[in-house]
């Protein structure tokens, strides 16, 4: 008899963003003609910029052409991109990152549920509550159940420390979605002295790293000293570049990164990973990586710059208008995530902003329990969308 794999019965059923599709359908039958406005879901609205539009076709006519067609590239990625990434990404701030230390994939959630691989099935893992689900659904499908939950509160600045925290693994995301909150460098250089101590890994998410605009918050983990000792950093193009739809991300594995066998042995991760992408992943498509070499030209820096400015934009307004309204509110200035304290039922509130504001958020709930009298807004929509959502808003709260 064929059995399945138990683990996934154990999988929260991917509940949040099903449900709300639901509620916000039964809204829509129910009032056919409302103009009902999205800030729930984090994807991006902007096309991408130009100087990348213009990679693409450049790209898409290489294809076309026999003397510069490309079939199957490097698994690990382009040396023109891996290259590009090392200097603008990393060296430019000051931070020894070589091309060979980053392997490019097809997206960071890819490379956050599968780096897990890489490691025994009794390692202990540590996340953030609330939390990209991402990190845990994966780790329990591979049959570590016991996850420890760090909570994620106003009392702590929605930033765990590592006091108590006897993971062998834990999963860190700053800027973090969904709270919008960032880590300070002291902050992070708490969590790599605690991994090195313990002999312990920090997968480093820096998804949101573009959104940075404070110069005294750290863009990458390898900033704080001693990071290359215990930390991967994974990073992606979808809302740096606007590459949701299309598709691009890294990761970085140091040199000299080690896990230790059973007997001891030191072990290092970055082979570890090359075969495990070199096994299971045949490459980004060499369409999306020249788009990407787009993204590094000073052009490329100032337009996606400009379009995260903009989202910013709309985070400002957002955060404003629910802190004019009584609302204690995180995120939303280094992120484009506002995350608000809505003083009760996290559900019962998105059900009146959609019912008597015709506008869509996210329940805090559906990020763990640490949630729950919360919800999400999201910077992701045009102006125009977000000040009307910000005027119904006003009337509703
Ligand atoms: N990490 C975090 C924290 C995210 O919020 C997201 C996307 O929403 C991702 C990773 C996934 O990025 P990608 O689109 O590159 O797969």
């Amino acid at each position: 008899m064929l059995h399945v794999n138990e683990n996934y019965s154990r999988i929260k059923p991917t509940y949040l963003f099903a449900e709300i599709a639901h509620r916000v359908a039964a809204h829509q039958q129910a009032h056919p003609d409302a103009k009902v406005i999205r800030l729930g879901i984090g994807d991006v609205t902007e096309p991408l910029a130009p100087s990348v539009i213009a990679a693409l076709h450049k790209a898409v006519d290489d294809e076309a052409d026999r003397s510069a067609f490309h079939g199957y590239g490097p698994e690990q990625g382009y040396a023109f991109l891996r290259e590009r990434i090392a200097e603008v990404d990393f060296r430019a701030r000051g931070l020894e990152v070589s091309a060979d230390e980053i392997l490019v994939s097809d997206g960071a959630k890819c490379d956050c549920g599968n780096i897990q691989e890489l490691f025994a099935g009794d390692v202990r893992i540590a996340v953030g509550d609330p939390v990209y689900p991402v990190y845990v659904d994966t780790n329990v499908m591979a049959g570590r159940h016991d996850i420890q939950l760090l909570p994620c509160t106003a009392a702590n600045g929605f930033v765990p420390g590592p006091e108590g925290c006897t993971a062998d693994i834990v999963y860190l995301c700053y800027p973090n979605n969904p709270t919008g909150a960032t880590a300070t460098k002291a902050q992070l250089q708490a969590w790599v002295d605690w991994a090195n101590d313990r002999k312990a890994l920090i997968l480093f998410d820096a998804a949101y790293e573009a959104f940075i605009r404070d110069p005294t918050i750290p863009h990458s983990i390898y900033e704080c000293a001693g990071a290359r000792t215990c930390a991967i950093e994974i990073r992606s193009f979808s809302k740096t570049a606007g590459f949701t739809g299309i598709r691009l991300g890294y990761t970085v594995v140091p040199d000299g990164l080690v896990a230790y066998a059973a007997d001891g042995s030191a072990v290092p991760l970055r082979p570890m990973w090359t075969r495990r992408q070199t096994t299971k992943f045949n490459g980004a498509s060499y369409l999306t990586q020249r788009g990407a070499e787009a993204v590094y030209t000073p052009e490329g820096q100032r337009e996606t710059r400009a379009t995260i400015d903009f989202y910013l934009g709309n985070a400002k307004l957002v955060r404003e208008a629910l802190a004019a309204a009584g609302y204690a509110v995180t995120g939303g200035t280094d992120s484009p995530y506002v995350w608000v304290d809505v003083k009760g039922d996290s559900w019962a509130f998105f059900d009146r902003l959609l019912a008597e504001a015709n506008v869509v958020t996210t329940p805090g709930a559906g990020f763990g329990r640490e949630g729950e009298g919360y919800i999400r807004i999201s910077a992701f929509n045009s102006r125009e969308n977000v000040l009307e959502a910000i005027e119904r808003m006003k009337k509703v709260l």
